[in-house]
């Protein structure tokens, strides 16, 4: 990492302020890779090296601070991998590692992603009490046939244990469900999501399933619904979570009033998030540039850098080219969109930078706007792509 006078120099952006700040950590070990997964998920070979890759988190963090000091984090973010295979002792630990060194709002949201095994349910309130706030249950199905096509560990009946433990220990939680799935058929799905509303979650993110580079399932690919059906689903879902009280306020997030996932606002807003952990990204503001940085993403790599107070392998400014277009590719996947005023606090860009684009896609009918605000229109939404591509610079 670079001497914080790196960061501080000048340059060709004017951030009047800095955005909101999170924090995102990556827990990478998972029991099993399951076979559409591209994450930075590791298979877990004998015991999880637990206290030292902590250890190496926050050496990571302590190298991090001059980065982002002097400012308040808003939300944690501890994601994998399977984060609830580690012990309640180890968050607790963790979390109170990064209070000793953070300035934490007091309503910080603090969200473990987990998987719903058995064993991982048992250990749920211990989660709230090391000072998790909300859980993210890696559900994806409550359909037999289908956890077995995705290679999950766990069963129906687990699952629904899980999310009944979870609604019982947080007052907030989000279940994770994918559609699109080998097999599945319109049923099916619908039974699915009838099974998944009953929980009265107060949050879902739904993702479909999507065959990635890399992964057993691009080697040797199961056979999936069509596109057209694959939409027809989609429509279902937005329309089974319209009706239990879910409103679709990102592209994949459902949520009750109250309940909106703050993290992923703040990604999707364009705020920024420090990434620690083995293979996170970050994206941080000066008053001058916006930098991404990447971590090493092989665990031990990452623990041997990290614990030498090196975990930073990438570094990049964004140019000022790509920043309307890295700005556009997050905020137009919100249902209510952005305010002008906060692209030219986020980029330090003047509006003239995205006018072009701006008129280009109200002409084709992709968003509405007044002088305040830009939201993306029902075929906006239907057609984000294009929607985003018209901020590309050529
Ligand atoms: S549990 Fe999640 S992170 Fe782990 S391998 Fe499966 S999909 Fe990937």
């Amino acid at each position: 990492m670079k001497d914080i006078q790196h960061y501080m120099r000048s340059g060709t952006l004017q951030l009047a302020a800095l955005p909101p700040l999170s924090l995102y950590v990556h827990l990478p070990w998972c029991l099993k890779k399951c076979p559409y997964c591209d994450f930075n998920s590791h298979e877990v070979a004998g015991e999880m090296p637990e206290q030292r890759y902590i250890d190496a988190v926050v050496a990571d963090l302590e190298a991090s601070l001059p980065l982002v000091w002097g400012r308040t984090v808003h939300s944690i973010f501890i994601g994998g991998g399977t984060p609830s295979l580690f012990s309640p002792q180890a968050i607790d630990r963790l979390l109170a590692d990064i209070r000793a060194r953070l300035k934490l709002t007091p309503d910080c949201e603090i969200t473990l992603e987990a998987n719903p095994g058995t064993f991982e349910k048992d250990r749920f309130r211990a989660f709230r009490s090391a000072g998790v706030t909300r859980l993210s249950v890696g559900v994806q199905s409550f359909d037999d046939r289908h956890l077995k096509a995705l290679g999950r560990v766990h069963d129906r009946a687990q699952a629904i244990a899980a999310v009944e433990e979870a609604a019982q220990a947080f007052d907030t939680f989000n279940l994770d469900i994918m559609y699109a799935l080998p097999g599945q058929t319109l049923e099916s799905l619908e039974q699915d999501m009838r099974q998944a509303l009953a929980l009265q979650p107060p949050h879902i993110s739904i993702y479909h399933l999507t065959i990635e580079a890399n992964t057993y399932f691009a080697k040797f690919p199961p056979v999936i619904p069509e596109e057209d059906m694959a939409y027809a689903m989609l429509d279902k879902i937005t329309e089974m979570t319209g009706a239990a009280g879910l409103q679709r306020y990102e592209v994949s997030a459902y949520a009750k009033p109250g309940h909106r996932c703050f993290h992923n606002l703040n990604y999707w807003q364009f705020g920024d998030y420090l990434g620690i952990g083995a293979g996170a990204h970050s994206k941080l503001s000066f008053a001058h540039r916006v930098v991404r940085q990447v971590r090493f993403r092989e665990p031990k790599l990452y623990m041997e850098k990290a614990l030498a107070g090196d975990a930073v392998t990438q570094e990049t400014e964004v140019a000022r080219a790509d920043l309307p277009f890295e700005f556009m590719l997050n905020a137009l996947r919100l249902r209510d969109g952005f305010k002008l005023q906060d692209f030219a606090d986020k980029t330090g860009l003047p509006l003239s930078a995205i006018q072009k684009g701006l008129e280009e896609a109200e002409r084709k009918g992709l968003i509405e706007r007044d002088f305040v605000q830009v939201k993306p229109t029902e075929r906006g939404f239907d057609f984000l792509n294009d929607l985003q591509s018209l901020f590309l610079t050529e």
